[in-house]
């Protein structure tokens, strides 16, 4: 076995954000750092990658006062994340926007709901199928690593960890395969960032399915629980591992991937019914897309399910996603059963027609007798309930597709990892999907996974960096508050730090909004004069009328052009302080 004696301060397994946020961070605050990523070169493929690239904390801006992002989590959760991790999260959040817009990751407002002030740029296309090459979260990560690489780092592709080196009760290193040879890495510090466990077949049917492949794998199929197996062998704790977060997409994702990851048929289940191939339903639809999919994968006895809603419901809830199944499942050839009777909905669904006629009735009598909480299946009211009646009657069939694992290894406020009595394993740390603690629980409550990602590779860094005595001062927004270490000495991320104004990237348009006015009435009077030359020897009353209405015609067209540069700014730029 080949022994490489490195004086790292900082190993770090998985290129994901997590990954290198704390890679770049750990970087700039001067530590020697290493990120070993399996995947083959600067295009390996990860979830983060691949992702939405929205940032955002229990759908709110992260760069809200952090006591409402707290509220906000503990709604989602109903209280079940842990409260330090909660408020870390909150605390960090506007920070890691800030964080990554001054080393250059573009952003923009996606629309106007808040879950989407802050979408890496460019988006992904409106249409379904995926669609992530060189959009914003690809860039992004392209752009995170040769930064990475600037400043000093080392990334070592083809690189899988296994295990983790550990003497006297502290992590010194790891272990794993570079190039499918044994390596051994030797470091002061290691950092998991992984990205959970959703493609280990026997974790996920452990925990969270009896059949894997019933699980659609709704991401980059990178995270096979290395992290959490090699964590919990040196006797770290873990917390609940069966919830996930994903969706409900159209079963013909397992065969056509133009309709996956996107459009997400949580809208229409949830608005409608989900029935199982008896015709039954079989969980509580007013939740969210993301708690049907975790109650529809733990199912083992049926075999196909189906979101079945009506014109009405296709018309309007349908229509509402970001990615909408109305009507882009159908032009990317996905499968919508349409019929004018139960009976008929029944054949062309292949479950027995008594059945489903029995179920739809019930339930529309439930809606309009104000009765849904006394269902035998009980239908909650966070979504609105339709009647399914209005011709065609709809069937999609569906299937629980996984994006990540929201049970994970139990971490502190600054990412070190905790063993079973709750105290720190020295060396150790964690970040991203491969961590518990915030997201799951009975509603398989989903927070963001990419803000939780991000913020806790930095505090993993940032942890790092006090441990080995780097002096450095953070300041957030949204909060007076730190949370350890940070006194303001030599870091060059504070030092040059960049006014960014929402349109200074752009110099022209910036200039010609900024002086917009002084621009006008200059060109007005050159045009009013230039008319007025050319009109020359005729100088007559209507020479000068028309020089008048030439500058009016001028004024309004540069007013205009500035003004719409505006609304576009307005629209898609986010706001920064
Ligand atoms: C389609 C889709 C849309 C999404 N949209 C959003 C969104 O809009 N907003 C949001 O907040 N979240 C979104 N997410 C979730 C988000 O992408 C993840 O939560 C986040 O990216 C996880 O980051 P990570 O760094 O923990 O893991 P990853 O990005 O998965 O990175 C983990 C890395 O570790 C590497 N690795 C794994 N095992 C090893 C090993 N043993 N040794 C070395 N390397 C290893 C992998 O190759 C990978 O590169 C989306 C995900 C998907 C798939």
């Amino acid at each position: 076995m080949k022994k490489n004696l490195s004086p790292n301060h900082l190993l770090i397994v998985g290129g994901g954000i997590a990954g290198l946020v704390a890679g770049v961070r750990s970087a700039e605050l001067g530590l020697r750092v290493i990120i070993l990523e399996k995947g083959e070169d600067i295009n390996y493929p990860c979830n983060s990658r691949q992702s939405g690239g929205i940032l955002h904390i229990a759908f709110h801006n992260p760069k809200r006062p952090f006591q409402e992002l707290i509220n906000a989590i503990n709604t989602v959760t109903e209280n079940e994340a842990k409260p330090e991790l909660a408020k870390a999260l909150s605390i960090t959040g506007t920070r890691l926007v800030t964080w990554l817009q001054e080393h250059e990751i573009k952003f923009m407002k996606f629309n106007q709901q808040e879950a989407y002030s802050w979408c890496m740029a460019p988006p992904r296309a409106l249409r379904a199928g995926i669609d992530w090459k060189n959009k914003g979260p690809d860039i992004a990560i392209r752009h995170l690593v040769n930064e990475f690489i600037r400043l000093g780092g080392i990334i070592q592709f083809k690189s899988r960890v296994t295990d983790l080196i550990m003497q006297e009760n502290k992590c010194i290193g790891a272990e794993g395969l570079c190039e499918e040879k044994s390596q051994t890495w030797f470091a002061k510090n290691v950092l998991i960032a992984d990205g959970g466990f959703q493609s280990n077949k026997v974790l996920v049917e452990r925990y969270i399915t009896p059949n894997f492949n019933n699980l659609f794998q709704r991401g980059a199929r990178t995270g096979c629980g290395d992290g959490l197996l090699m964590a919990k062998a040196v006797g770290a704790a873990v917390t609940s591992l069966d919830r996930f977060y994903g969706h409900l997409i159209c079963e013909d994702a397992k065969s056509n991937d133009n309709v996956w990851p996107y459009p997400e048929i949580d809208a229409l289940a949830t608005a409608g019914i989900v029935v199982n191939d008896s015709g039954c339903r079989i969980a509580d639809e007013g939740q969210n897309g993301v708690f049907l999919a975790n109650e529809i994968a733990k199912l083992s006895n049926s075999k196909k399910f189906f979101a079945v809603f009506d014109q009405t419901i296709w018309e309007g809830p349908g229509t509402s996603a970001r990615i909408p199944a109305n009507p882009l499942l159908e032009q990317a050839g996905g499968t919508i059963l349409r019929a004018n009777s139960v009976n008929e909905l029944a054949f062309k669904m292949g479950v027995p027609s008594e059945m489903l006629t029995q179920t739809l009735q019930e339930y529309n009598s439930a809606i309009s007798g104000n009765t849904l909480p006394s269902l035998k299946i009980f239908r909650s009211e966070k979504v609105k309930a339709y009647e399914i009646c209005n011709l065609p009657l709809m069937a999609i069939p569906i299937c629980p597709a996984i994006t990540y694992t929201m049970g994970g290894i139990e971490i502190n406020c600054d990412a070190q990892v905790l063993d079973e009595k709750g105290n720190a394993i020295l060396g150790l740390f964690a970040a991203g999907a491969t961590t518990g603690g915030i997201e799951g629980g009975k509603n398989s409550a989903y927070v963001g996974g990419l803000i939780k990602s991000g913020c806790f590779g930095l505090l993993a860094a940032e942890k790092v960096a006090t441990l080995e005595g780097k002096k450095f001062t953070i300041t957030s927004s949204n909060s007076t508050e730190t949370t350890g270490i940070r006194e303001f000495e030599n870091i060059k991320y504070t030092k040059n730090i960049k006014k960014i104004h929402r349109l200074s990237r752009f110099p022209y348009l910036f200039f010609l909004v900024r002086y917009g006015k002084s621009i006008s009435y200059l060109t007005t009077s050159f045009v009013f004069f230039l008319v007025l030359i050319l009109a020359g020897s005729n100088l007559n009353w209507l020479a000068i009328i028309i020089a008048i209405l030439t500058g009016i015609l001028t004024q309004i067209v540069i007013r205009s052009c500035i003004e719409m540069i505006v609304m576009v700014t307005e629209l898609l730029l986010p706001e920064t302080e």
